[in-house]
């Protein structure tokens, strides 16, 4: 299955920015590339394996690829969304019950039917365990998970599984009686979850794991529900190792409550942080080390916890290098075919003279009326513990315009976009956008509303290209062009370059190109010009100062540098101890005695 999904960044970026017309002809051929060399092998695996292996080793093979599905499971809630379940085997034992339940009961419709059912009856379980990681992550995630999965042996110890007693072992269907035939299934079923797995990777939920692994705040500030992103992530992984589970029955006949126990999950995490199961190579490799280990250990009569404690041992490697060993492999992969566009590309746009546009954009959705309050504070107040953040704060971002917000370093500048954006709950005082109040809304419900922030530390998950990221932001598929033009117009390289080969700066107005290509009502911009020259920090400045017209967005700009604020803004509000001592027009206030005192000792005098 190697070369599969996400294979080359050219097929995979491909799809995702052209129009639903044009896009079934590019799918075919993008998905044919993508796919072709996995689902050849898949094929000659299928028709070679069962003829020339011998019985034992078909065993073996099946026993892989039924590893390899319950490691899909694994792909999705540890590889893609980065929560440390430790209870996929429980999960797995319910769709085994379910499928010997049903084969005991001769029940209609047969195996291949029962499977997917087994399947579904773990999805609701999976929502239930999955509740407490809204609140928990990491390590504390993990012992409930754990806890539910001591459970599970407690109880499967404590009674048998359908069909034991009775000693009716599960009815295979007749196609696939034979293990060489149940081998073929095994796949079939494997390549199944495979297309379906990388459809779901595609959509704004799929991705959206991506982003809550990597920073749950810059998610939620992307308008992405942190909830309904974790509960899918746990749905799915439940419903694959339920199959997977399913599989199982119908590859032993019957099952013991030891296929499940605890330790093997444990097991099969630490494989799966090590090997990368979200990518189908992954999961096959787990597959198979996992069985081979399995029988390894039985030839030399040692016992079979010690092949967990040998992937848990490599795992650490693999955790303290924060990345999978097949993610490894397609991010180098992925870097030697961007390496070319980025070196093609200029590296910045020139940093002085008139800024660069190279092609015109689509007009914005709905032109702002310009002038008419759109973003309209009142009375914010923010206080942490002793300290009062923000004071009686009055601010107002007319539509159509950039307004600038400045202060000294602790002013409260960051404290008023955490409010207004909704990450500082409680707050005194009200926002307002377009007249509707936004105080008890959520930051992910302020997001959709119309309100994108970006952070003084920028949080881009960098295993994603630029556009997809964007899409990620934007919450839809940019087309191509769209997505070029945005990237162009603040200087990054082009968008099928990924995130982990940019530097900080790029990576900056990275962030603030996709809070634009969202076409929210009003950006709040948190020191974008950190972390570049003084030259291009201006060019950002000019560049700022065309987002109303130009995209329809209006902006609040955080600011340090004065004249990237000259440059961008036509009107400022200066905050100090959080307390507001100025707001009118830019050149006016920096020239106040007042202002110019706060600043004295934190900016250069003859720069104001
Ligand atoms: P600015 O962005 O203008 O540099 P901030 O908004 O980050 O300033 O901080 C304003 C004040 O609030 C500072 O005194 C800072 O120490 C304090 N502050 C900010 N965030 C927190 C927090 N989470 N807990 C306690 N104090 C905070
Ligand atoms: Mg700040």
């Amino acid at each position: 299955m190697s070369g599969s999904r996400t294979g080359t960044p050219p097929a995979e970026a491909a799809p995702a920015g052209v129009p639903p017309g044009r896009a079934a002809g590019l799918l075919g051929a993008g998905v044919l590339r993508a796919w072709g060399p996995g689902l050849g092998l898949a094929v000659a695996a299928c028709v070679l394996l069962p003829a020339v292996l011998p019985a034992y080793w078909i065993y073996l093979a099946v026993a892989a690829m039924v590893g390899a599905v319950l490691m899909q499971s694994y792909g999705v809630i540890v590889g893609r969304a980065g929560m440390m379940s430790l209870c996929q085997l429980s999960f797995a034992a319910i769709g085994a019950w379910v499928v010997l339940r049903l084969n005991l009961a001769d029940a209609p419709g047969g195996f291949l039917l029962w499977l997917p059912l087994g399947g579904l009856a773990a999805v609701p379980v999976g929502v239930a365990i999955g509740l407490p990681a809204l609140r928990i992550r990491g390590v504390n995630l993990a012992v409930v998970t754990l806890g539910f999965a001591v459970s599970t042996d407690i109880v499967l110890n404590a009674s048998q599984f359908p069909g034991t007693a009775e000693l009716k072992a599960l009815a295979r269907p007749a196609l696939f009686r034979s293990d060489g035939a149940y081998f073929v299934l095994t796949v079939l079923v494997f390549v199944l979850l495979a297309i379906g797995l990388a459809a779901v990777n595609r959509t704004r939920v799929g991705r959206s794991w991506l982003e809550v692994r990597h920073s749950e705040r810059a998610a939620a500030a992307h308008g992405i529900s942190v909830t309904r992103s974790k509960l899918t992530a746990f749905a799915i992984s439940a419903f694959v190792a339920g199959i997977g589970g399913g599989l199982m029955s119908g590859q032993l006949g019957l099952v013991v409550s030891g296929n499940f126990a605890m330790m093997q999950s444990l097991a099969l995490f630490a494989v799966a942080v090590l090997i990368g199961p979200h990518n189908p190579e992954g999961a096959i490799a787990g597959g198979v080390f996992g069985a081979l280990m399995a029988t390894l250990l039985d030839r030399l009569h040692l016992p079979q916890d010690l092949g967990g404690i040998l992937f848990g041992a490599t795992a650490v490697l693999a955790l303290r290098s924060g990345m999978s060993q097949t993610d490894l492999v397609r991010l180098r992969r992925r870097e030697r075919a961007a390496r070319p566009l980025l070196e093609a590309a200029s590296p910045t746009t020139p940093p002085t003279g008139p800024p660069t546009d190279p092609s015109p954009s689509p007009a914005p959705a709905s032109p702002p009326v310009a002038g008419a309050p759109l973003l309209e504070v009142r009375g914010l107040g923010v206080r942490f513990g002793e300290v009062v953040a923000l004071d009686q704060v009055d601010l107002t971002v007319p539509a159509g315009t950039v307004t600038g917000l400045i202060g000294p370093n602790g002013a409260g500048k960051s404290t008023l976009i955490g409010a207004v954006t909704g990450f500082l709950p409680g707050y005194a005082g009200t926002v307002t956008l377009d007249g509707e109040p936004l105080d008890r809304l959520t930051p992910s419900a302020r997001a959709r509303r119309g309100l994108r922030r970006t952070f003084q530390t920028t949080a881009i998950a960098p295993e994603l290209t630029q556009h997809e990221y964007l899409d990620i932001v934007a919450g839809r598929a940019l087309p191509e062009r769209e997505a070029e033009q945005i990237l162009a117009f603040f200087g990054c390289p082009p968008a099928a370059v990924p995130v982990h080969i940019l530097d900080a700066g790029t990576r900056r107005l990275l962030d603030v190109a996709a809070a634009i290509a969202a076409r929210p009502a009003v950006a709040l911009l948190d020191e974008p010009g950190a972390g570049q020259s003084a030259a291009e920090s201006l060019d950002l400045g000019r560049k700022l100062a065309r987002v109303p017209e130009r995209f329809g967005v209006s902006v609040l700009l955080v600011e340090h540098d004065m004249d990237l604020v000259r440059a961008a803004c036509a009107t400022v509000t200066v905050l100090d101890h959080g307390l507001v001592i100025a707001t009118g027009p830019t050149d006016d206030v920096l020239a106040d005695p007042g202002v110019r005192a706060a600043y004295l000792g934190t900016v250069v005098e003859e720069t104001l």
